[in-house]
């Protein structure tokens, strides 16, 4: 079991949340080609170290972002992505 700090509830436990996108993915255009869509919608860079994530805390709704190493699931940070929250 591993404890993860959800920035609006603190320390859950980590079956309460689900990984939700890569950090800094970007999504296509109108104009953006088949293969351009499909690798945003159906690939992951699968980073091998160090990531930045965007995860969701279903108890209580929130996305935030998670920074941790893909490799020794150690967590370094998670911290709110609402801009209003970053002032
Ligand atoms: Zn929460």
């Amino acid at each position: 079991m591993q404890l993860i700090s959800c920035p609006f509830c603190g320390l859950r436990d980590e079956t309460e949340f689900r990984f939700g996108a890569e950090a800094g993915k970007r999504r296509g255009t109108a104009s953006s080609s088949a293969e351009e869509w499909a690798n945003y919608l159906y690939f992951q860079g699968n980073p091998k170290g160090q990531t930045r994530e965007i995860w969701v805390h279903l108890a209580c709704g929130e996305f935030f972002m998670l920074e941790r190493d893909s490799m020794t699931h150690e967590i370094h940070q998670s911290y709110c992505i609402r801009k209003e929250d970053q002032k």
